[in-house]
Formats: structure tokens, sequence, C-alpha cells
């Protein structure tokens, strides 16, 4: 069954606010089986309101809408459905009764512009608010139902987590969703979808998604069945073929990110790991720490942003940074080599790139950068150009530092 959700408040078209209701609802009824086929944001305009709400209840056979339940002239969403659905808003004695013994047992009078939360819209029943003034509407239409909840995440959470969820359990058509999520490193996006569009491309059940962030990537399925056992099957048959097509870049399949993996691996095999960060300073450091546990394999590195640091703490050679360049193959493998040396170390990252937006070093391309990892193996280091944007390439660089130490723990 498909859903859509409004969220009304002009406070939410403005920079400042977002609609965090919709994102929490979403979940709830997906868990339900419910997919939401479209949301929408809007202000505390009744006839456009009401507008958006007459062409959904045209789409879907349910309807949610957030916030506009306050007392104040600009809360319109009562208004809004009454005028959408030709119907009367009725006073009721016992809300505004009930509304005026919150005030009264807050030690306060009911100011009389509460009175319009006390209108339920024709033929609707109304929804408790323990944490608030404004009570929600239910309403059963001949095609479908409207659910009206208050706009504060604290109160509208509750009211559809006590009030709603046991009744539209029991009167959806049963259906279970189930999902696969697989993380991805060391292939970009585009390459990614042109190795695995041709498989998923043919299933319109699961529904596929592909998320990308800076060297990270998230392929979500969401697989739909009668019952709960058909939904996993579908997932599990199109995931495994995802899977063996990519392969080790896949490097989780619970949602664990890359830190905490490959911290896992070190774990493992007794093994740990140090860093030599130039351009990063302090990142890459900062991502292995927020794996729980990173003391067992992670024991510290060295922050070399310049080149004096880089002589001073790691004792490359001056003439040979000069002769080089700081942004280089032979740099970036002195500082992983000496990284691994004075920590003692089993394996040592190093990170040496230009960032950008402008380049400090003459002739290397913003975006460039090496790195390089020591093992009990040998040492080697590789270039990478990535997109362009300071943050980004700092990102990228972290990502891919390690997963070059995951593919080497492989
Ligand atoms: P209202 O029900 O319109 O009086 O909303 C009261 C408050 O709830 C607003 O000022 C927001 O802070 C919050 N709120 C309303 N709608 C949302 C939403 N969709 N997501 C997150 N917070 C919201
Ligand atoms: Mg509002």
């Amino acid at each position: 069954m498909n859903a859509e959700i409004i969220a009304v408040g002009s406070e939410l078209l403005t920079p400042e606010r977002v609609d965090t209701n919709s994102l929490w609802l979403t979940q709830r009824l997906n868990e339900l089986g419910v997919e939401v086929t479209q949301k929408s944001v809007l202000g505390d305009d009744r006839d456009r309101l009401a507008g958006a709400i007459t062409g959904a209840l045209q789409r879907v056979p349910l309807l949610i809408l957030t916030g506009g339940l306050g007392p104040t002239e600009d809360d319109i969403t009562r208004e809004a459905v009454a005028q959408a659905l030709h119907r009367r808003l009725l006073f009721s004695a016992e809300i505004c009764q009930w509304i005026e013994e919150i005030f009264t047992s807050r030690g306060r009078k009911m100011a009389e512009t509460n009175k319009r939360q006390a209108f339920l819209i024709e033929g609707a029943e109304m929804l408790p608010n323990p944490n608030g003034t404004a009570p929600g509407q239910w309403l059963d239409l001949p095609g479908g139902i409207v659910i009206i909840l208050p706009g504060p995440p604290r109160e509208m959470r509750p009211m559809f987590e006590d009030a709603c969820l046991a009744t539209l359990r029991e009167r959806l058509p049963k259906l279970h969703i189930r999902t696969r999520f697989y993380r991805v490193a060391g292939i970009g996006e585009s390459d990614l979808d042109a190795m695995i569009a041709p498989i998923y491309k043919p299933y319109a059940n699961p529904v596929t998604t592909i998320l990308a962030a800076e060297g990270d990537i998230q392929v979500h399925l969401r697989a739909r069945g009668d019952t709960a056992e058909a939904a996993d099957a579908l997932a599990g048959e199109l995931g495994n073929k995802i899977l063996a097509e990519l392969g080790e870049r896949v490097y989780s399949t619970n949602g664990d990110p890359l830190e905490t993996v490959v911290g896992q691996m070190l774990r493992a095999r007794g093994a740990t790991l140090a860093v030599a960060e130039s351009c990063t300073a302090g990142l890459l450091g900062g991502r292995i720490t927020e794996a729980p546990g990173a003391s067992a394999w992670f024991l510290g590195g060295f922050q070399v942003y310049g080149t004096a640091m880089k002589t001073r703490l790691l004792g490359l050679d001056e003439k040979r940074v000069a002769e080089h360049g700081v942004v280089s193959e032979a740099i970036a493998i002195a500082m992983a080599d000496s990284a691994r040396d004075r920590t003692g170390a089993t394996y040592a990252l190093s990170v040496t790139g230009e960032a950008g937006p402008d380049s400090a070093t003459p002739g290397i391309e913003p975006g460039t950068v090496w790195i390089g990892l020591a093992s009990p193996e040998g040492v080697a280091a590789k270039r990478f150009l990535f997109p362009k944007g300071r943050q980004r390439v700092r990102k990228f660089a972290v990502q891919t530092a390690l997963n070059m130490l995951r593919q080497q723990l492989q």
C-alpha cells in the first residue's frame, strides 16, 4: 500500500528548520509494509494545503499530515482538511474541557485562542495528546484514511505509536519489507552502477537505491512480500547476485563503517596501526578512533602538516623532501615507513596530498593525494586524483587509506 505525508509549517520552508517528522514516519510506515510514494512540505496557507490534500487523496489511500494544529491563526491544518473534504468543523466541548484541564494542572488559565484546538473535523476521531494541548485527528473516508498529527516531534511520535500504530497494523493489508544494506569502497558511484545496474534493473521488487558519499557507497535493497519469508527470499536472491558481482569491494553487509571493519581485522590478527598525516592532519586518526575499542589496535601517529614537522617528528631528510616534493611517492613511502618504525606498529598509513582549492605545491593538481602503506611485507604508495573540493579530497583520502589497509589485510 502507498501513503503520502504532508509536513505543514512555514518554518519548514526556511533554512532554519528541517522536516524530520516525515523521515521518522516513513520508517514506521515502511515497517508496516507501507511505501511512502510522495511527501510534501507546505507553508501555512489554507487554500494551497487544501489543494495538496485533495491531490494526495486522489493518489493514495493513506495520508498523514503533521503540524499546524496549534492554537494560533496560522495553524490551518484542521481548516484545510475540512475544506478539502467539504466537511464542517465541529466544536467539541469535551476536548475543550480536556484542554482547559491541562492548563489548570499547570496552574494557568486557558487562552481563548486555544478553543481553536477543540474543533474536530466532521466524522473524525480525536487522538489524545498526553504531551501537549493539540489533539490529533483520525478520519476514516470511504476511500482511505487521513491522520492529522501535531508538529512537535515529541508530541507527534508518541501519538502515532500509541494511538495509530495498532489500528493501522490491523487495517492494512499484510505486507512485509526486508532489506539488505551493503557498503562498498574502492569504486566510483558511476562505475558501481554500471556494474550492478544490469543485475538490479530487471527487479521492480526489491527496489534498489545507491547512496554515495566521499569514497563510500551504500547499496540498499528493499523487498516487499506477503510474508516475511517471501520478502527475505527476494532480498536475498538479488542481494547475493550483487554481492557476487562486487566481490571484495563490499566491506560491510551489516552497516558497520570502514574504520570498524578494518579495526576488527586488525584485532583478529593481533596487529596494530599507526598513521602519519599531512593533508588530512588528524582526520584519519579521528576516523580510526570512531570505532569503539580502537585502543586495542590504534597506537597513534604523527600530524605532520608542514615540512618542518615531517623532518622533526618523522626524521625525513629535508633535502629529500625538497628534491621529490612533499606530495610524492617517495615522501608518502618515507612517512609510512618512519611512522611504522618509530611507533613499532604492525602497519602504518601515510597521507600526503594537495587538498586545494589552490595548489601550494607547483605542478601538483589539487586533489592529488599519495597514500602510503607500510607493513611487514614492505612499503608502497599509490597516487590518487580525487574530485575537487577541499573537504571532499580530505574525506576521500581518509576513506581510501582505510580501504588500502583493508585490501592489504584481506
Ligand atoms: P505546529 O504543530 O505547526 O504548531 O508546530 C510546532 C513546532 O513543531 C514547530 O515550530 C517545529 O519546531 C516543530 N515541527 C513542526 N513540523 C515539524 C516537522 N515536520 N519536523 C520537525 N519538527 C516540526
Ligand atoms: Mg506551525
